[in-house]
């Protein structure tokens, strides 16, 4: 089973043409649900990064990352494969907005 966004495009749309910030529009709650479960189902409750598994600690444990950050790269916020779930940790604390590790390749 694949992420498929498509039935929230129109809300994407509108979101982006309100402008200021984009992500945290309420119009894409719904969407941002979708993508949360689909994410945590698909990496079995684990960080993308640390790969730390959060079974039986709070729900609200891991979170919607956007593996390019989103301020600096704003044109892939709804591409699905710029798109996963990690811990706090990892995404407040050591990623941040880095992007280094893909100027390894
Ligand atoms: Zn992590």
């Amino acid at each position: 089973m694949s992420l498929d966004i498509s039935e929230h495009l129109t809300a994407i749309e509108t979101a982006i043409n309100a402008g200021g910030n984009i992500w945290e529009n309420e119009l894409l709650s719904d969407l941002k649900s979708k993508v949360k479960e689909y994410y945590r189902e698909k990496l079995n409750e684990q960080c993308c990064y640390c790969r730390k598994n959060t079974h039986g600690e709070f729900k609200m444990v891991l979170d919607i990352e956007h593996i390019l950050p989103k301020s600096k790269f704003r044109h892939f916020m709804f591409h699905t494969y710029n798109l996963s779930v990690s811990c706090k940790r990892c995404n407040m604390n050591i990623k941040r907005e880095d992007f280094s590790f893909c100027k390894r390749y």
